[in-house]
């Protein structure tokens, strides 16, 4: 059997991230494959009760990936043509994609600091119109946005919250005393969350996602949505619990199957343990990272929890910036930006924006380090030690 080290042209001696996979995760894949149903199935439910036990969200519905959410919680909360969402410069392009997709117009704000970089409050409240339809979070690197600040902003207005929680499964939000958001789960704050399993994220399945919901109605069409309009699924029919079905909207094939559920569920036992171990590594490459001068790391004097999905350092400037990713890359250590700015990419130059001085720098100077529950404390000290040696 080709192993796929034999397979890649080129190895890093030490990749940005890196799945934590086992004989359990080996153990859930055979018992789909002997069970004889591979698609949709007893494994997604309960996998989506685990998942709403862990969110303390009344619905979850696992799909096929993060951006197949982001396009159900848009269709479900009825944003459509006319509509405009305003949203973080500073994120992975699926949310804008999205936006674009159900032909509404995506706005965007800026970030609070380079100390915080998550989605700017003023921002918010600045690109504000009678058009704004929602507001989508995300809580960048596991986390959390100002969701006390946002939320108020937004109910005063009635202005839906979708969370891109895709960096921030298994965190808790802790607002004031009087923050009726609180105590939630990211994911669970707004009114749709939508998480992702991609590979490289903190609760892996390949691909895969899920929405989060409290509310019946956006919930009953979120799951109409998942399956072309259908009123029942194969394995209702299977189960004999129904023989036929209706078709009460457009809707998609976004559906999980059993084997990344399976997958899911095992990678799910791991994400506390694994989350945790995460935030000691993060703690480790700061006490490494101390001695530059001039350098930011963001949200490192933080005290709120985090699913501390990446570990990100900012340059002093962009030059240093580049000369250290190119160090990295010559001795076999991944690095990467999270994220370009969105509204310097091709597809969005025309698309409204608000001052995006603070995303621009931010992105000029990142530098995202090598970060999942495997990697070693000598790991972190060999990544800082080649940064320090390309900026002496
Ligand atoms: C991964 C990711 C997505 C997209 O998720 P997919 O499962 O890859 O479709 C969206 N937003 C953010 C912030 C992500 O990190």
């Amino acid at each position: 059997m080709s192993t796929l080290s034999q397979m890649q042209p080129f190895q890093w001696r030490v990749p940005l991230s890196d799945l934590d996979y086992g004989p359990q995760e080996e153990e859930a894949v055979l018992r789909v494959l002997r069970s004889g149903w591979l698609s949709m199935g007893p494994e997604v439910g309960a996998f989506e009760a685990e998942m709403s036990s862990l969110l303390g969200s009344k619905h979850c519905l696992a799909v096929s990936s993060g951006t197949a959410a982001l396009h159900m919680a848009m269709l479900g909360l009825g944003i459509g043509p006319g509509d405009e969402v305003i949203q973080p410069a500073l994120n992975f392009v699926a949310a804008a994609n999205m936006t674009e997709a159900v032909g509404a117009e995506p706005v965007f704000a800026d970030i609070i600091s380079l100390e915080n970089p998550t989605i700017d409050p003023l921002s918010i409240e600045a690109l504000m119109t009678p058009h704004t339809k929602a507001v989508v979070v995300m809580h960048y690197g596991g986390h959390a946005c100002e969701m006390e600040e946002i939320y108020e902003l937004c109910e005063r207005r009635s202005v839906a919250i979708i969370e891109d929680a895709c960096h921030a499964v298994g965190a808790r939000w802790t607002g004031s005393a009087t923050d009726p958001t609180s105590g939630r789960m990211l994911g669970a704050v707004g009114a749709v969350g939508c998480l992702s399993f991609f590979s490289n994220k903190n609760l892996a399945t390949g691909e895969g996602g899920l929405l989060a919901t409290d509310d019946d109605m956006i919930a009953e069409t979120l799951r109409r949505l998942r399956s072309h309009g259908m009123t029942t699924l194969s394995w209702d029919r299977y189960q004999g619990h129904a023989s036929s079905y209706d078709v009460v909207l457009h809707g998609f094939n976004y559906r999980i199957d059993e084997v990344h559920a399976a997958l899911g569920r095992v990678q799910l036992g791991k994400l506390g343990e694994n989350n945790r171990r995460r935030g000691e590594l993060v703690g480790s490459y700061l006490d490494a990272l101390e001695p530059l001068q001039d350098w930011v790391v963001p949200f490192c004097t933080s005290s709120r929890e985090s699913a501390h999905h990446l570990m990100v350092a900012l340059a002093p400037d962009h030059a240093t910036r580049e000369l250290v990713v190119q160090r990295l890359r010559e001795v076999g250590i991944q690095s990467s930006l999270h994220y370009p700015c969105i509204p310097d990419l091709a597809a969005f130059r025309t698309r409204a924006t608000g001052d995006l001085a603070k995303t621009r720098e931010f992105v000029s100077r990142a530098i995202t380090l090598p970060l999942y529950p495997t990697l070693g404390l000598a790991d972190v000290d060999d990544v800082v030690g080649a940064i320090r040696s390309a900026v002496a």
